[in-house]
């Protein structure tokens, strides 16, 4: 959802126009688990939610919390239910953490993250089957 980022750049971050697009992207995200919810989808698809940076004024170039703390959120059958991820997490280990949810082999690839273990549920039976969208 780029026009986020575009309108924080023109209006600054936390400016009311910058809020009313966070809603919009929220109320975005929500339809797309409302709709593979209502279709029972929800059972065999995760959703990764997460953002590239944060941002303070008017860019994202100050190394402040507010730049570099990011929502990432994963939900479906293969993540661990209302879990709140424990310690740092990068978008350098979002990659990996898919090919985990997926049982794809992704240790013999050069990527500087991990998979993100902590969030995987206990139990489950097969692997995640990839939904990719972009919004
Ligand atoms: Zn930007």
């Amino acid at each position: 959802m780029g026009t986020t980022d575009l309108i924080a750049h023109r209006y600054g971050f936390m400016s009311p126009a910058y809020l009313k697009q966070l809603e919009q992207a929220d109320a975005a995200v929500g339809y797309l688990w409302r709709t593979l919810s209502e279709s029972g989808l929800d059972q065999r698809y995760n959703l990764i939610v997460q953002s590239d940076h944060g941002g303070r004024d008017h860019d994202h170039t100050t190394p402040h919390p507010e730049v570099l703390t990011i929502p990432w959120i994963c939900s479906g059958p293969s993540s661990r239910k209302a879990y709140p991820i424990e310690g740092p997490v990068s978008i350098l280990d979002t990659a990996p953490t898919i090919c985990r949810l997926m049982e794809v082999a992704h240790e013999h690839l050069p990527w500087e993250g991990r998979p993100l273990e902590q969030i995987l549920a206990v139990g489950k039976s097969e692997p995640a089957q990839a939904l990719w969208t972009t919004m």
